[in-house]
C-alpha cells in the first residue's frame, strides 16, 4: 500500500521560496488559519510534485528578476489553473514573465506604507483597505505587465498590487506575511479561502487520525521502531504519536548521559513509563559518557563527544532489543520538525555551521535503519497542540528546550561530576523559582551556567572562594534573534540568595543580559 503525504490528503497551498528571510512565516500564517501550507524551493519542478496543490504563492527574495543568473519560477505553475500570488520578488517575477518591465528604483523603499485599494472589487483587498502594509524592496515595476490591471496603490508604489485581467493571479509590493502589515493576516486568508477556495481543515484533530494511519501503513503489520526520547517536548510527542500507532512495537531508549537535569531520568521515567505507557528502557551510561569528557574544555569537541558516545549507547542497546523472531529493527524514529525541513530545502547559499547539532543521523547508515519523522511537517506550537491532545501532562508540553548536549555545553569548561552537580541544583532553584513566580511561560528559554572562576566572598565572617553561576533567560519566536527576560530585581534578589546559600562552591551570581545576536542562547 502506498504512503500518503500530508499534502496528499489536506489541501495544500504550495509556497515556492525565492530565498526571502520572511519565507517561512507565509507557511506559518497559512497554518495559523487552518489551511496547510508547504513551502519548497523555487527552482521546484511543477511536474516532480506528487500532489496537486490548492494555490500557489511565490515568495520575496534578494535577488533581480532581470539578474542574469536570477531564479525563476517553473512556468507549468501557470498551467495548473490555480490561484497564484507573487509577493515582492514573486511580483516582480509575474511582470518578468509578463513583459520584463522591471527595473533598479531610485531608491530602496524599506518600512511601513499605507495601502491605498483602487479596485474594491477585487477580492484579494477584502477588508484591507488604508491599512499599514511593510515594503523592503530595491527594484520595480516600471510598467504594469500585459494582461494586468493595478488594484491597489501606495505612496510610493504605483503597483502596489495587481490582478491579472481574467485568471486568478496577484501581485504584491509588500509583504502581507510579517506583522507590520497591519492586516496582512486578512489578505493572506482572502487569497487562500476566497479565492484558492481552501478548506480550513488543518487541526491537529485531523492530524492524528491521518497520521496514524500513514505510520501504520508505513511501519506494516509486524515491523518493529526504534526511537530515542530526552524527555523534551519533540521526542516525548513523537514517541507517544507511535505508540498509538503500533504500540510496544516501538520501542524508545533514554540515554542518561550524566550531563541531564536534576533528577530528570527518574522523572522521564515516571512521566513516559507510568503516565504515557511508552515501551521505555533507561540506559544508565553517565560514566562513560563523563569519563570521555574528562579534560575537554573545547565546545565543539564537548559537542562532538556527546554525540559520538551516544550514537554509539544507542546502538548497544538497540542491540539488545532486538524483536524475540530475530529479525531486525527497521524503523528509527526521530522527532524531525518543520523549521529544521525549512532550513534545510530553503533557497540560500551555503551558510557557515555556528555551532554542531546534535542529531541520530549517524545511527542510520549504521544501523541500516529506514527514518520515520512522524512530526516533519509541523510547526512547535502545532507539535505541543498535538501533544497535549495525546494526553501528554501540561509541564511537559510546554517545557522550554533543552540542548542534546545538555549541562555539559552549561558547564563551561572543564566538565567534572562535581561541577555538574553544582549547575544541576542552581539550575534546579532558579526554574523552581521561575514556576513560583508564575513566569515560566512568558520565557521561551531559562537556565543556570557554571563560569569555571573563582570569585572571593563572605560567608558566616570566613572568606570564600569559589566559583560563578550565570543565570540566563531569553524571550523569543523563533531563536534566531532573542532578547534577555526582563526579570523583577526582587526575583533576582531570592535567586541569588538561595543559590549561594543552598549550593555549595557558589560564591556569586550574576544575570546575563545579552541580546542574540550578538551572543548565542548558549555559552557554549
Ligand atoms: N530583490 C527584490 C527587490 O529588491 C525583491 C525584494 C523582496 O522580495 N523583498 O526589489
Amino acid at each position: 500500500m502506498s504512503v500518503e503525504q500530508v499534502s496528499q490528503v489536506f489541501n495544500t497551498i504550495l509556497v515556492l521560496d525565492f530565498g526571502s528571510q520572511y519565507s517561512h512565516l507565509i507557511t506559518r500564517r497559512l497554518r495559523e488559519f487552518n489551511i496547510y501550507a508547504e513551502m519548497l524551493p523555487c527552482t521546484q519542478k511543477i511536474k516532480d510534485l506528487t500532489w496537486k496543490p490548492t494555490g500557489v504563492i511565490l515568495s520575496g527574495g534578494p535577488y533581480s528578476v532581470y539578474a542574469e543568473d536570477a531564479p525563476h519560477v517553473d512556468p507549468e505553475v501557470f498551467n495548473l489553473d490555480v490561484p497564484v500570488l507573487g509577493i515582492c520578488y514573486g511580483m516582480q517575477e509575474l511582470a518578468w514573465l509578463n513583459g520584463k518591465q522591471v527595473a533598479r528604483g531610485e531608491e530602496r523603499e524599506y518600512g511601513p506604507s499605507t495601502l491605498n485599494v483602487v479596485d474594491p472589487s477585487c477580492p484579494l483587498f477584502k477588508n484591507v483597505d488604508h491599512s499599514t502594509v511593510w515594503m523592503s524592496h530595491g527594484d520595480k515595476l516600471i510598467a504594469l505587465p500585459d494582461g494586468f490591471k493595478v488594484v491597489a496603490t501606495s505612496d510610493n508604489s504605483p503597483f502596489c498590487g495587481i490582478a491579472h485581467e481574467s485568471k486568478p493571479i496577484y501581485g504584491l509590493q509588500f509583504h502581507p506575511e510579517v506583522t507590520h502589515s497591519a492586516k496582512g493576516k486578512d489578505l493572506l486568508r482572502n487569497f487562500a479561502v476566497d479565492i484558492c477556495k481552501a478548506e480550513q481543515n488543518w487541526t491537529m484533530e485531523n492530524f492524528i487520525d491521518t497520521e496514524i494511519k500513514r505510520i501504520r501503513t508505513l511501519v506494516g503489520p509486524t515491523a518493529e521502531v526504534i526511537g530515542a526520547v530526552s524527555g523534551g517536548v519533540d521526542s516525548t510527542v513523537a514517541a507517544k504519536l507511535m505508540t498509538e500507532a503500533i504500540g510496544d512495537r516501538f520501542h524508545a531508549i533514554m540515554v542518561d548521559n550524566g550531563v541531564l537535569r536534576l533528577n530528570e531520568a527518574e522523572n522521564v521515567k515516571k512521566n513516559l513509563i507510568a503516565g504515557l505507557k511508552i515501551n521505555l528502557t533507561v540506559v544508565d551510561a553517565s560514566d562513560e559518557f563523563l569519563d570521555k569528557l574528562k579534560g575537554v574544555t573545547d565546545p565543539e569537541k564537548k559537542r562532538k563527544i556527546i554525540g559520538n558516545t551516544f550514537i554509539h549507547v544507542f546502538e548497544r542497546e538497540a542491540e539488545k532489543i532486538k524483536p524475540k523472531d530475530g529479525t531486525d529493527i527497521e524503523f528509527l524514529l526521530q522527532g524531525t520538525l518543520y523549521p529544521d525541513v525549512i532550513e534545510s530545502i530553503s533557497f540560500k547559499g551555503p551558510s557557515q555551521t555556528i555551532k554542531t547539532h546534535h542529531n541520530v543521523g549517524g545511527l542510520l547508515d549504521n544501523m541500516k535503519l529506514k527514518l520515520i519523522e512522524p512530526l516533519r511537517e509541523l510547526f512547535k506550537d502545532e507539535v505541543r497542540h498535538l501533544g497535549e491532545l495525546l494526553g501528554i501532562p501540561h509541564d511537559l508540553v510546554w517545557r522550554h528546550p533543552f540542548p542534546g548536549p545538555g549541562i555539559a555545553i552549561r558547564v563551561l569548561g572543564e566538565v567534572t561530576r562535581e561541577q555538574v552537580q553544582i549547575a544541576r541544583k542552581a539550575d534546579y532553584i532558579y526554574i523552581e523559582e521561575i514556576r513560583k513566580a508564575g513566569l515560566y511561560n512568558q520565557i521561551s528559554q531559562a537556565f543556570a551556567c557554571l563560569l569555571p572562576v573563582k570569585s572571593v566572598g563572605v560567608m558566616g565572617d570566613q572568606r570564600t572562594y569559589d566559583q560563578v553561576i550565570a543565570l540566563r533567560a531569553i524571550e523569543t519566536t523563533d531563536f534566531m534573534t532573542a532578547d534577555w527576560f526582563p526579570f523583577p530585581h526582587e526575583f533576582l534578589k531570592k535567586v541569588a540568595a538561595r543559590i549561594v546559600n543552598e549550593v555549595d562552591g557558589v560564591a556569586r551570581v550574576t544575570y546575563d543580559i545579552t541580546s542574540k545576536p550578538p551572543a548565542t542562547v548558549e555559552w557554549e
